[in-house]
């Protein structure tokens, strides 16, 4: 009896410190600075806050109803407004930016 309740607690102690690391983690992305559109690497990838804005003369790749919420890159969730992405060296992204990178989500 006594050593499993001390299996218990060494086994929640685990998991508190497992899931509190998460947390740090997620909190880190969290903070991350946002992406601007002057941003060299931006304007280099023509990078837009809003896709709806994307120079579609230049990307004439881009098509309607793709941002950033629904590329593989994108490491936040479908609903958090802004994630990390790796072109900007986990910087953060609009949901509804697009970059020339953007590759669609499978
Ligand atoms: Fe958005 Fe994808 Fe470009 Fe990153 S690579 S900025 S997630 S379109």
């Amino acid at each position: 009896m006594k050593s499993s309740r001390r299996t218990f607690l060494i086994t929640s102690l685990g998991v508190a410190g497992v899931a509190s690391t998460l947390a740090l983690s997620r909190q880190a992305f969290a903070d991350a600075p946002k992406v601007t559109e002057a941003d060299p690497t931006a304007q280099a990838l023509g990078y837009k806050e809003d896709a709806t804005k994307v120079d579609k003369a230049k990307y004439a790749k881009y098509a309607a109803g793709e941002d950033c919420g629904n590329c593989s890159f994108y490491q936040g969730k479908a609903t958090d407004a802004f994630g990390g992405c790796p072109m900007f060296g986990g910087k953060q992204v609009s949901n509804k930016g697009w970059c020339s990178a953007y590759n669609k989500k499978a």
